[in-house]
Parts: C-alpha cells; structure tokens; sequence
C-alpha cells in the first residue's frame, strides 16, 4: 500500500530504506490484477490439483473467472497510514465489477494504527484484521516497532478488543520469531497472558501466527533455531493460545515477509 514504509522498524528491509509515497487506489489493485493475470496464463501440471476459485459469499460478491482467492494487504508500507487509497482498493477488490472477492478472504495487516483500527471497525465490509505484535511488553516493542511509542500496548489491545466485539472476527496476531530478541518461554508466556487478559476472557477469539524472522542483508536480528521456535509454539499452546507456525515462501529471492523494498 507503500513505496518503502515510514514506520522503520529495525528488523525489516522496507522499514530500513525509508518512505517513498503512499500507493493509489489503483496501483494496489493493480498487484491483485498482475498475479491474477500471471496465474490464468501459467499452465497447471496435469497432475495437480485444481485451485480453487473465488466462492461469493453474499452482497456483491460471485463466482468470476479468477484464481485468486485471498488478498492479504501487508508490507511494504503500513496499509492503515494510508487508509482512504487502501479502502478504495479493498471495496474493488470486494465489488462483483471488481474481484468479487468476500469480505472473509481480505485481511488487512497493521502494525498497531490504533486510530485505523477504529475506523476499519466502523466499516460495513468487515475485512479479517491482523496485527503484527512481535513482543509482549512496551519496553520491547518499542524498539521493535517504533509506533508503539505512540499507540502502546494497552491502547492496542483495546482497539483490537473492540474491533473483535464489533465484528465478531478473530484476529490473528503475526509474531516474528528474533533469536535472543522476543523467543524466550518467559515472552512466550508473557505473550499468552497479554493475550488471555486483553481478548479471550472476554469472549474475543484470537491467534498467533508465528514467523520464523526472515533474515535481511544489513539487519543484525537473525531467525529463532526451530527448537525454540517449537518450544515458544508450544508454552502458548499450554496457555490454550491457538497458533500456526506459517511456512516461509521468496526468502531465496529476498521476497519474503519483511524482505521487501525498492531497487532502482
Ligand atoms: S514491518 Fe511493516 S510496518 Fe514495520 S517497517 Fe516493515 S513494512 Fe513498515
């Protein structure tokens, strides 16, 4: 939604190569155009299963001649520092002229624009919400990521209580995984509390997607062993936490999360 991103946090390529501008309304649908373009034209293996296609799930929404099934809005860029081009792109993307796609197959990613949050939760369209926490205490995210200094975690998870409320949706929380950084049980177990107190005790379904840190040439922060990525999955099991550990994709292309940015 970003050419580069303003937040700058540390361990992430975008956020190191600085701001450019805020993308058009246009500009982000024409990424979903792109790979919708490149998969209709890419041959299938014969034996392969067939993808499945877009389902309308209701007002709006059909069954086109498309395989894409999910757009996730997320790095590079901040999507809720530029709410009115990315909300644009989101009701094309929603509209049958458009991609037809369900409410429930957008996600929106954020950092923690509390304000953002508020307002996605005054939508009509509620988009799935995903918030990239990567640390369990202010001290710590506060370095991690920078805005937590103006939107700490208390406000955060107040936002993030009211948009459940409001919209009945879980919300996932990304958490990458930094060897010596955020990957120790006590976090682990911080994250849990953060977690069951903020949302599940009052009845707000939530998850943890856990991000092994894709690694970038200039950062010094570095990916967690798999042992201890496991061990961190499994305290927030024993704390009934759901969790995925998500499966890196373009790390060999420097295209992975967090990988991103602008070459000239
Ligand atoms: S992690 Fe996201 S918010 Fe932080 S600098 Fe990178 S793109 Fe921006």
């Amino acid at each position: 939604t970003q050419v580069g991103c303003p937040v700058g946090c540390p361990f992430c390529a975008t956020g190191q190569s600085g701001f450019g501008r805020n993308l058009t309304a246009g500009e982000i649908v024409e990424q979903v155009l792109h790979f919708a373009r490149t998969v209709k034209f890419t041959p299938q293996p014969p034996s392969a299963p067939s993808s499945p296609r877009i389902r309308g799930e209701g007002v709006g929404e059909r069954e086109p001649d498309s395989l894409i099934t999910n757009v996730v809005l997320m790095g590079m860029g901040e999507p809720l520092l530029n709410y009115e081009a990315t909300w644009q792109a989101i009701e094309t993307l929603h509209d049958a002229r458009g991609f037809g796609l369900g409410a429930r197959r957008i996600t929106l990613s954020t950092v923690g624009v509390v304000p953002g949050i508020q307002r996605l939760s005054r939508e009509k369209l509620q988009v799935g919400l995903a918030v990239s926490l990567h640390a369990p205490t202010d001290r710590l995210r506060n370095k991690l990521v920078p805005l937590n200094r103006r939107y700490p975690l208390r406000r955060l998870m107040a936002a993030c209580r009211d948009y459940g409320q409001t919209t009945g949706r879980r919300i996932t929380f990304e958490y990458a995984l930094m060897e010596g950084i955020n990957d120790s049980l006590e976090q682990a177990r911080r994250l849990g509390r953060l977690l069951q107190d903020s949302l599940l005790k009052v009845g707000c379904p939530c998850h943890v997607n856990l991000i092994p840190l894709n690694p970038t040439v200039e950062s010094p922060y570095q990916p967690s062993s798999r042992k201890m990525a496991l061990a961190f999955q499994r305290e927030l099991e024993r704390q009934k936490i759901p969790t995925t550990m998500r499966v890196g994709r373009g790390v060999d292309i420097q295209a992975g999360c967090g990988q991103l940015r602008g070459k000239r």
